[in-house]
């Protein structure tokens, strides 16, 4: 059979975070099937995605039978039971095909994920707590993106003192270690930024760096 070519995506477990996932896929046109074990949920979402099916993804032959290994990506969102989130991964893995994606509870959690194979584990929870303390405890902050352990990308709003000053002025790479990667002003993305750009009212910088050299940069320019 010819396969197709819109990407197929596959969501185990509908709470809200597979139910967020779920909704924006299809949304951006993609051929969704929603699995949950609550018939509840599964009608709930059956009239936003492609399919929705009432089955227990814990056991082998339900999966097999929703043909999951010919889809591309499978999205595992169940949360609370961390067993079944576990055994689903499992099962997911031996029967093969779809990159695996998990949502971990926790650390402990996240790390058994990634022993057992799960090609990408999600902290939803965490990483959305960290962009929000980032931007609490320095509103220009507009957004924090952890990249790895190491790295981050921040998006800073231009503050008084940087307006007027271009780039080499700023000086942002030799001061504090970081790149910035492109400067946004509205819709509009300046994805090359050079040396000689002013920074005008408005304009919010994409800055990648180690996450100590970013602290010390939002600390620098936490006030004004
Ligand atoms: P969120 O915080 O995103 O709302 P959660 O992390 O609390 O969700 P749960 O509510 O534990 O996640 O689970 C999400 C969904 O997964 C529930 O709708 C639940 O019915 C479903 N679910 C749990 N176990 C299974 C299973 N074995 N097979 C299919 N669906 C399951």
């Amino acid at each position: 059979m010819a396969r197709a070519t819109k990407k197929q995506y596959a969501v185990i477990g509908m709470g809200r975070f597979g139910l967020s996932v779920a909704t924006a896929l299809s949304g951006m046109g993609f051929d969704v099937l929603a699995v949950d074990s609550d018939e509840q949920r599964t009608q709930e979402v059956s009239n936003v995605v492609t399919h929705a099916v009432t089955a227990d993804s814990t056991e082998e032959e339900a999966l097999r039978t929703l043909g999951i290994r010919n889809f591309d990506v499978v999205v595992v969102a169940i949360g609370e039971d961390i067993q079944a989130s576990i055994l689903t991964t499992l099962i997911l893995k031996d029967i093969g095909g779809p990159l695996i994606v998990v949502k971990a509870q926790n650390e402990l959690h996240g790390k058994v994920l990634n022993k057992i194979g799960a090609d990408k584990v999600i902290f939803p929870e965490r990483d959305m707590g960290l962009r929000v303390a980032h931007h609490l405890t320095s509103p220009n902050i507009l957004d924090y993106i952890e990249l790895s352990e190491e790295y981050s990308i921040v998006e800073l709003r231009a503050t008084r003192t940087m307006l007027g000053q271009n780039l080499k002025e700023l000086n942002i790479r030799a001061k504090f270690g970081c790149n910035v990667m492109a400067i946004k002003q509205g819709s509009k993305m300046n994805i090359s930024p050079s040396a000689s750009d002013r920074l005008v009212d408005g304009d919010i910088l994409v800055i990648v760096g180690e996450k100590n050299d970013l602290k010390k940069l939002e600390l620098a320019y936490s006030e004004s």
